[in-house]
């Protein structure tokens, strides 16, 4: 059983980031940033954490608007930093742990939250500038990442009281995630108050934000009566940033033990560093593995049902490249490249000679059954001009004409547009290129 040692919260700032790169450590406008870190540091280091279950927010950077999601969960093992208009910053890529990213995945889609995965995203502000003070003279820091994406910068957003409930049940993903020796620590960034856009830019509230850590630590459901709109009003919108803090505070015992604290607000924002250790004790280990029998309940045996390969996150991470690959296949100059330049187009894909055998041979059961979506395999066959049908009679071992006779319409088609569908309409099945 993992064990949750404690939670972190500091504010993501770019201040932050940017005072990092430019030095700024003996400047005493900014040195009390650089204290507040080397506190978080201190006690990260003396814990002995292994993982970060990292809450943050994305500025409209990874997670744009043409697909905006509410709670985003990181199941890859390596993100890239972002590049938010000015180039990347100079920073190594964060390791993610994607076990247990899959085990929290499945842990919280059983408690009914409907998650979003995202794989190879790079991460912005929101992520970087508080791990990138988490390394020291001796480098990066070494543990891996679970990152958490909260949609907070376009409305509708999850509430405070559905951040504090996520953090119940996130308590219990992790403390069943079966490896005994993994310390891990929540830690949720943003904040605190601020307001970075419009007439009320520069608005913040020590005030408010000093209440907020009180009852973040004494009296953390009190926080979550207050609707959406009373933290923007006490904290700046974008100071409302802070709800994800609940989702930290829920994951830890009833009493917390706090170990530092630290408000600073040289600018627009209020930066807070912050270390609740956890007082809770072992978990029960009947209730522990009741909560993994419920965490497999839904797709138990869904693996075992003949000729079926359910899609899991361990092969959407494990075959990330081809599915990669083939689901470009919707773009056009990648599908151009894909018929006259596929060498070329496959090394880029860093794809093996067994993968680019199975494309070119067309070898698609093997393909399902290493991993590759058959979804991406239709817009394959679209494109060199074979029906679905063929597909699956490939797939069954049979002829087509073998399997449309277990039809009770012989019929053809494919997901292909245009003069594309009018070719497989018209050609003798099997012609395809
Ligand atoms: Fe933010």
């Amino acid at each position: 059983m993992a064990r949750i040692v404690g939670g972190i919260g500091a504010s993501h700032s770019p201040t932050i980031g940017f005072a990092k790169d430019t030095n700024k450590q003996n400047d005493p406008a900014w040195a009390p940033i650089f204290a507040g870190f080397a506190e978080i540091r201190k006690w990260v280091h003396e814990k002995k954490i292994d993982v970060f279950f990292l809450i943050y927010n994305d500025h409209v950077t990874s997670f744009f608007f043409d697909h905006y999601s509410a709670f985003a969960l990181g199941v890859g093992d390596i993100y890239p930093p972002a590049d938010e208009g000015g180039g990347p910053r100079k920073v190594p890529p964060a390791k993610g742990h994607a076990a247990l990213a899959r085990h929290i995945g499945a842990a919280l889609m059983a408690d009914e939250f409907d998650m979003s995965f995202f794989q190879r995203k790079a991460l912005d502000h929101g992520c970087l500038s508080p791990m990138s003070m988490m390394g020291d003279e001796n480098g990066p820091w070494p543990g891996s990442i679970v990152p958490l994406q909260v949609g907070v910068l376009q409305v509708p957003t999850p509430n405070a009281r559905r951040c504090y409930k996520l953090g119940k049940s996130l308590r219990k993903a992790i403390e069943s995630f079966p490896d005994d020796n993994l310390r891990v620590a929540i830690f949720a960034t943003g904040g605190l108050s601020h307001q970075v856009h419009g007439e009320r830019a520069g608005f913040l509230n020590e005030e408010w934000d000093n209440e907020f850590l009180r009852l973040l630590e004494t009296d953390p459901e009190k926080l979550t009566e207050k609707r959406v709109a009373e933290f923007a009003t006490l904290g700046g919108m974008e100071g409302s940033e802070v709800i994800t803090w609940l989702i930290m505070r829920g994951a830890l015992s009833g009493k917390v033990k706090k170990i530092h604290s630290q408000t600073y607000a040289p600018s627009v924002t209020n930066l807070a560093t912050l270390v609740f250790e956890d007082t809770g004790g072992d978990p029960d280990p009947v209730a522990t593995e009741s909560y993994r029998e419920h965490i497999g309940r839904e797709f138990a045996g869904a693996d075992q049902i003949k000729g079926t390969y359910p899609f899991t996150l361990e092969r959407s991470f494990k075959c990330y490249r081809i599915n990669d690959f083939l689901h470009r296949i919707v773009e056009p100059a990648h599908r151009k490249r894909f018929l006259e330049d596929f060498d070329a187009l496959a090394d880029e894909y860093q794809l093996t000679a067994e993968e680019r055998a199975m494309i070119r041979e067309r070898k698609w059961i093997e393909m399902i059954r290493m991993g590759v979506s058959f979804f991406v395999l239709e817009k394959m066959a679209a494109l060199i001009g074979v029906s679905n049908p063929e597909i699956y009679a490939s797939m069954r071992g049979e002829t087509l004409e073998q399997f449309l006779k277990t039809r009770k319409v012989p019929i053809r088609y494919s997901v292909a547009g245009g003069d594309k569908a009018s070719a497989i309409d018209t050609a003798k099945p099997g012609s395809g290129k």
